[in-house]
């Protein structure tokens, strides 16, 4: 039988950590999404110093240090906030909820906004409207993010105009700087007064968006691959998670852009990193598979997730891509997967085309090799 997952209904920040398996989970909301080689070494060092010496990169682009234990949080935000990672207080933390493209250049629009969305947190202008409620600042030339959750987007037109939008909305709005994040604090406060917690329910719940929303946005690109950008070498680690001495490794290479895919940028690199922990090959397989982190580290797991993950990899068709989830809530994979396997009882899966964590499953109660079995029968099926 499988137990329904606890909807905590909430995010963990570092000022309002969440308790897993492991302890407690505190999540930096990294400004700009930049760390400079003194932060990453700073970060890379409390995470052994306070927790287990484990991080993840969330897939809202934030950075977790895992397995904090509660009697020694408050030792930990003081260490964080002397390397200027700590809001003032709680309710700027769950405001300063912003996502942002890696591939921002000093003085561009997206960096322009990021400050003056940081600026509007700092002095709760923008409105708290959930603590899963966030913004995601992605104006380069096309769109980078819109496979990532956020409810408000900047992005830029065909035309190259600057656009407001509302997740699960089809046009945007035409802004100018000078009026983004006005008018992005009335479009969260349009939110909050449909009664919802997310955009994207609003609308779906039968609001419609204001006036003024009727430009076309052009569509995004899908995960950039691994490799060599103006801003630097994107790099991934397997499943997120990264230890101290990698993030230290990568301190070492230059200041370093957090982002939603579990890749990381290193500002600056003009070669890719010879680190036996990072994937530098687009091709790896293991970029096909996600997995939350499972048992024992979520008390929530009903089962092994990560080294399931590592084992099927390989037979996880080019092109296509497998979530494994330690229980229904399906938190490294907010959006449907080609095939998601989710834990019901240890050592069993339920197996889902196309949906999420949560959706009726096509195949019920499978062990390991019964997937591995039924993966390569579909990869040989004409
Ligand atoms: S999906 Fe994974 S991380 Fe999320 S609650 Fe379930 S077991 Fe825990």
């Amino acid at each position: 039988m499988s137990i329904a997952p606890v909807i905590k209904g909430w995010c963990p920040g570092a000022l309002r950590p969440m308790l897993s398996g492991d302890g407690l989970v505190v999540r930096l909301r990294v400004p700009q999404g930049r760390l400079t080689v003194v932060q990453a070494r700073g970060v890379a060092e409390l995470s052994q110093r306070y927790g287990n010496g484990m991080l993840d990169l969330s897939n809202r682009g934030n950075l977790q240090l895992r397995g904090i234990d509660p009697a020694r949080h408050e030792g930990l935000i003081d260490a964080l906030r002397a390397l200027a990672l700590i809001d003032a207080d709680e309710h700027t933390e769950r405001r300063r909820n912003l996502m942002v493209t890696p591939f921002w250049q000093a003085g561009d629009d997206t960096n322009f906004l990021t400050q003056q969305l940081i600026a509007a947190a700092q002095v709760h202008a923008l409105p708290d409207v959930s603590s899963k409620f966030g913004y995601a600042v992605d104006t380069g030339q096309q769109p980078v993010l819109q496979g990532d959750p956020a409810d408000i987007r900047f992005e830029r037109a065909a035309e190259g105009q600057l656009l407001l939008c509302a997740e699960g909305a089809e046009m945007g709005k035409p802004i100018s700087l000078e009026t983004a994040v006005t008018e992005a604090i009335a479009l969260a406060t349009w939110v909050r007064a449909q009664g919802a917690s997310r955009a994207a329910r609003a609308l779906a719940a039968g609001a419609t968006v204001p006036s003024g929303f009727d430009h076309p946005r052009q569509s995004g690109l899908s995960t950039p691959t691994l490799g060599h950008y103006p801003a630097g070498a994107l790099v991934a680690c397997a499943f997120g998670q990264m230890d101290a001495e990698t993030l230290t490794a990568l301190a070492n290479l230059g200041p370093l852009r957090l982002t939603p895919w579990r890749m990381v940028l290193i500002e600056g690199a003009t070669a890719l990193p010879d680190l036996p922990s990072l994937i530098t090959d687009a091709a790896d397989p293991l970029l096909r598979v996600v997995a939350c982190i499972g048992a024992p580290g979520c008390a929530q797991a009903r089962g092994e997730t990560r080294e399931l993950a590592r084992d099927l990899a390989a037979s996880v068709p080019q092109g296509q891509r497998l979530h494994v989830s330690g229980c229904a809530k399906g938190c490294a994979a907010p959006r449907a997967t080609d095939i998601t396997l989710t834990a019901t009882v240890p050592d069993q899966y339920d197996l889902i085309r196309n949906g999420h964590a949560d959706a009726a499953p096509d195949l019920r109660g499978l062990t390991p090799a019964a997937i591995a079995s039924h993966l390569r029968k579909s990869a040989d099926a004409p």
